[in-house]
């Protein structure tokens, strides 16, 4: 299956695959900006019959409650159906990332740090929710809200429309230049707080040397500072909180104000501002509402400029070449190829960096044990790298029985090559998850022999539950997590053992240990080991990487 292409892709499918949901929200949306223009206008009657001296009918009276309690219902529905939309939509770009996580190639677990891939699941697509909450949706909702009351207080007055029209670009920029100098503010606070979180367990850890070295008046100042400047921060965070609302109802008043005044004048600026006691009221009740959408428009643009990031990493990842999917397993190019082949081989860690391999050659027989020398950063990991596939050289070949690494399926990889590293990396599971790593191509026998072969089937025998005890914190020694290791890479009988210096955490005991269960794991295979001290009796071949070793 190919990629599932863009953010915007994936919410388009949304709406096309929920068409009840979009069109439902689509109404609500409709009907609670056109229910929120009705009751100042049943207001407008209610005072102008008061005004007249007229009754006020009770179904006037009860029509404007109904009106107000319908057109707040209306909202809390719209609401709930943007955020039932959003959690559906966010849904889906997850789900598709998850998809895709699967096909990308192992050299992408390679060059990217799993904090990134992280920040994109979780930070990334919080933004796109964002989106929904109190983005794109809203936003169109409250300009549709703002038209929609500007348009009825034009049919009132034609001047307070006009004097609304030029003030709004004006509250506009006014709303927004508070919303960012707030939000700066309440981020540099946050900061500071982080600030005076983190040196109190520093201070902690370090009390013994600020004693000794009489620090104590360094460490004061510093945490004094991160203290002022977080004070200074909420405080104005504070004060543009406290500010904004005076200015908005001032400014409202002063309109409002100018209306009334203008409208109590004769001739030809009374027609054009001129209006009952109830259009007044209505006017009112209008102005007072046009101010809530132009708050919101502001917060909304913060969101989708935001969210405009977030969506352009997803759509990155999104991108990110995938693996091929090769499920038929190539037969070898001829029966007597070499197990392994490097011919010419160069790399580098991305353009313009040193090259750790350059025209490196390497033949290893099939059945032979071959020892990869190498003072450290000699390139003998990334050696091993290129033979798993995981990077691809810049020139030359790398040929594993015949094959390119990369012409092998993923899923075929285990029965040719078995990888054993450094540390020991547990899956959750049990002991015998930890063999198998859940394939289910493995058979309980398999994981049996495999044990037995690095000499730890007594030892998960004698365990309550055997190999289906739960694997926790404890249950295994160091050197017993690197047999189990050394298990997992030959359960499935693959012809070529990589290992990477298993052994360097080890004690001297334990080290005999896993070196005898490397031995019997080697009988029948191709063996190619960094580590200095494996083979050298056995008679394997030694060949050294970048220069000898100082060893
Ligand atoms: P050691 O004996 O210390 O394990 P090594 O021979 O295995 O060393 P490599 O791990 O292959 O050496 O690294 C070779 C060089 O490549 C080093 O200079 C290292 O810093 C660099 N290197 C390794 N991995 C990466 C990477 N993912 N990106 C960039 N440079 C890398
Ligand atoms: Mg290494």
């Amino acid at each position: 299956m190919g990629s599932e292409g863009s953010v915007a892709r994936i919410i388009g499918g949304t709406i096309r695959g929920s068409k009840a949901l979009s069109a439902l929200l689509l109404a609500a949306i409709a009907g609670s900006v056109l229910l929120a223009l009705l009751p100042p206008l049943v207001l407008e009657q209610i005072v102008d019959a008061l005004a007249e001296q007229r009754q006020v009918t009770v179904s006037l009276a009860a029509g404007y409650f109904l009106l107000v309690a319908a057109s707040g219902a209306l909202d809390a529905a719209k609401e709930s159906l943007i955020t039932v939309f959003g959690q559906k939509a966010t849904h889906h770009v997850r789900s598709a990332m998850s998809a895709k996580l699967l096909r990308l190639p192992a050299s992408y677990y390679v060059e990217t740090e799993p904090g990134v891939t992280a920040s994109r699941f979780v930070n990334d697509v919080n933004t796109v929710d964002s989106l929904f909450a109190s983005g794109v949706i809203s936003m169109a909702a409250d300009v549709c809200r703002l038209f929609s009351i500007l348009l009825v207080i034009f049919t009132r007055s034609i001047g307070l429309g006009l004097l609304l029209l030029a003030a709004a670009p004006l509250l506009f920029w006014m709303t927004r230049a508070f919303q960012k100098r707030m939000l700066a503010a309440q981020l540099e606070s946050r900061v500071a707080v982080g600030r005076t979180n983190q040196q109190i367990p520093e201070t902690l850890k370090n009390i013994r040397t600020i004693r000794v070295f009489h620090r104590e008046d360094y460490m004061r100042r510093r945490y004094g500072d991160a203290i002022e400047q977080g004070y200074r921060a909420q405080e104005r965070s504070n004060f543009y909180d406290a500010v904004y609302s005076p200015i908005v109802v001032t400014v409202s008043a002063l309109l409002i104000g100018i209306v009334m005044a203008a409208s109590a004048q004769g001739g030809a600026v009374r027609s054009f501002f001129g209006m009952s006691a109830g259009t007044a009221a209505a006017l009112i009740a209008y102005v007072g509402s046009f101010f809530d959408p132009l708050e919101s428009i502001g917060m909304e643009i913060q969101n989708i400029q935001s969210a405009v990031a977030g969506v352009r990493r997803i759509n990155e990842f999104l991108r990110e070449p995938e693996r091929e999917e090769r499920t038929k397993t190539p037969e070898p190019a001829s029966a007597k190829a070499p197990a392994v082949q490097l011919s010419g081989v160069s790399f580098s860690y991305g353009k313009g960096e040193r090259e750790i391999l350059r025209d490196f050659d390497l033949t290893v027989q099939e059945g032979e044990s071959v020892l990869l020398a190498g003072r450290t950063g000699a390139g003998k990991s990334t050696l091993v790298k290129l033979i798993l596939g995981l990077y691809e050289p810049e020139t030359g070949q790398v040929r594993v029985f015949g094959m390119p690494p990369a012409a092998i399926p993923e899923t075929e990889k285990r029965r040719w090559f078995g990888y054993v590293e450094q540390q020991f990396h547990q899956i959750p599971g049990t002991v015998g998850d930890q063999v198998s790593l859940k394939d289910p191509r493995v058979s309980a026998a398999q994981i049996q022999k495999a044990l037995a072969t690095v000499g730890l089937w007594a030892t998960v025998q004698s365990l309550p539950e055997g190999i289906h005890t739960p694997c926790g914190e404890g249950l295994f020694s160091q050197g017993q997590l690197q047999l189990l290791s050394i298990a997992r890479a030959i359960v499935l009988e693959p012809k070529l053992l990589l290992l990477d210096e298993i052994t360097a955490n080890l004690d001297s005991e334990t080290e005999g240990q896993v070196l005898a269960a490397l031995k019997a794991a080697s009988l029948h295979r191709t063996v190619l080991s960094i580590s200095h001290r494996l083979y050298e009796e056995n008679g394997g071949r030694r060949v050294v990487i970048g220069g000898e070793a100082p060893w």
